[in-house]
């Protein structure tokens, strides 16, 4: 790469991604009195990536001793370095001192203590989850953080993704960023570093067959623009990478090719209590899990560890004429994911657009339906049955459903194709206690800052608001320590 090429512009900090980290980088950067560009690979309008389209909640914790004890706690077999637990943990109680110095109005979840993910764990009552404003979800806090950004004028460059790094060939220290805009390749100079705060690989089904333990797919209910990007740039200048086998996920949802990310069925919402009879089967026909139960962010305890739901692809949710004819199976509004906020879809009231459209599949009998499907017929009837009978009995002793206990009426009878679905990864470069980018001998790539999901902290068992809180962190973090630089 030609290093001596002039460049078209220049900032203190050039910020990839005008997600949360991003925002939160910029913010303090510029409160500091450094200047900065943020390049978005999104058109003006769907910028603000998976923080956008969030329930809105992001942690404070309320000691940094306990805070500490609960991260190592959930890294558990994995464990971060104690110099990152330690700054996440002090980090993490100010981040609504910070986001209320920017304009936000911290207020707190009302279902404490229930939004603790996993109670008895050491240090989890540090636990408490804040949101901007009277509203939880409809991008409340998100918005917050844009009226900052746009208040301060710091100049954002929409439609314009990066493509590579470019590095000084003797040192190998980062020297800015090549984006692309109008099918133009423009040079960004930073004076002082890049932050990669571009987010996850939600939709890049090659590094989710590669990374995530046991998906042949998976798609998102996030922002279709997280593609892996930050991850190969950060890759092609020798970057180790961590917690590439973690994510938020999977849960079973619909997907299909008219929208651009997964939609939650009604029926296997834990907060629902639908009329009629419902299960979900694998392609051998039968059930594998309690569809009812509400993951920790994808885990489920299996044989006394927290474990990813197992997801046998394809999945059905088979369900009877009761259900179908209740009410729609979608709500249509919600108060987060990309479809509902940033799209909107209008789930006909009685399903029928959407049988007519096939996203639904129906068959008089059972055995019609396992053969339009592809699945086994016999299975499918011993699980309905067997069902049936866990019903009139009032006990799953398969799997210990507890909720919408009620058996198959008669026909004709449905299904839907269930996909693996996530909110985010938490894996990418490794990043140190400073938000330097590592490579695998543990050194810093020069003047190479991330922050965000693009490498999370979170190694194993996740906490709910725990993603925005630590782009609050560490995207302070990176602002911070990369306006240090010479
Ligand atoms: C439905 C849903 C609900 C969630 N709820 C919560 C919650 O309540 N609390 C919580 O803590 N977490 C939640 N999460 C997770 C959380 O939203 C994310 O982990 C977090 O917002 C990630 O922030 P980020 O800034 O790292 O990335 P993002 O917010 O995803 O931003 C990344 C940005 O980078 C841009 N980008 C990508 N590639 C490039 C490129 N090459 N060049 C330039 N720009 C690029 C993207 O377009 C995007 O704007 C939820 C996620 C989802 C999907």
């Amino acid at each position: 790469m030609n290093t001596d090429a002039p460049w078209d512009f220049e900032a203190d900090l050039i910020i990839v991604g005008y997600g949360g980290a991003g925002a939160a980088c910029a913010l303090t950067a510029t409160t500091a009195g450094g200047s900065v560009i943020l390049l978005e690979k999104a058109p003006k309008g769907h910028e603000g990536g998976n923080t956008r389209v969030a329930a809105q909640g992001y942690l404070n914790t309320s000691s940094p001793e306990k805070a500490r004890d609960y991260l190592n706690a959930l890294c558990g077999h994995h464990p971060v370095p104690q110099a990152m637990v330690e700054v996440w943990a002090e980090e993490m109680c100010r981040n609504n001192e910070w986001f209320a110095s920017m304009g936000g109005d911290p207020q707190e979840h009302q279902h404490q203590p229930a939004g603790i993910e996993f109670p008895d764990l050491p240090g989890a009552d540090c636990v408490h989850k804040f949101h901007h404003g009277d509203i939880l979800g409809f991008s409340e806090t998100w918005n917050a953080l844009a009226a900052a950004v746009s208040e301060r004028q710091i100049d954002i460059r929409y439609d314009t993704p990066a493509k590579r790094l470019v590095t000084d060939p003797r040192s190998g220290s980062v020297l800015g960023v090549i984006a692309q805009h109008d099918g133009r390749e423009l040079r960004f100079r930073a004076r002082k570093a890049v932050v990669l705060t571009c987010g996850g690989f939600e939709n890049n089904q090659e590094m989710i067959r590669n990374f995530l333990p046991g998906l042949p797919y998976c798609y998102t209910s996030g922002s279709p623009y997280n593609e892996g990007d930050g991850i190969r740039m950060a890759m092609e200048i020798g970057a180790d990478l961590w917690h590439m086998n973690n994510y938020a996920g999977p849960s079973m949802a619909l997907k299909v090719p008219e929208l651009p990310t997964t939609i939650s069925m009604r029926p296997l919402h834990f907060a629902h209590e639908l009329q009629g009879g419902m299960i979900v089967v694998g392609p051998d026909g039968k059930r594998f899990c309690d569809e009812k139960y509400k993951t920790r962010h994808g885990k489920v305890m299996q044989s006394g560890r927290w474990m990813p739901l197992r997801v046998p692809c394809p999945m059905y949710m088979v369900f009877d004429h009761t259900l179908f004819a209740h009410e729609a199976l979608y709500e249509g509004t919600a108060p987060s994911g990309w479809t509902p906020i940033m799209i909107g879809y209008a789930w006909s009231a009685d399903n029928q657009a959407e049988l007519a459209k096939g996203w639904i599949r129906s068959a008089p009998s059972l055995a019609a339906l396992a053969q339009q499907i592809g699945v086994p017929a016999d299975a499918l009837d011993q699980s309905v049955r067997m069902w049936n009978d866990h019903c009139a009995r009032g006990v799953d002793t398969e799997f210990g459903r507890t909720k919408m206990m009620t058996g198959f009426a008669q026909g004709p009878f449905y299904a839907v194709e269930l996909s693996p679905s996530m909110l985010n990864t938490q894996g990418g470069p490794r990043r140190n206690e400073k938000a330097q980018v590592l490579k695998p001998d543990g050194s810093p790539i020069p003047r190479l800052y991330s922050a965000g999901e693009l490498g999370s902290i979170f190694s194993d068992l996740y906490q709910g608001t725990g993603n925005i809180g630590e782009c609050f962190a560490f995207g302070r973090i990176a602002a911070l320590n990369a306006l240090n630089e010479a």
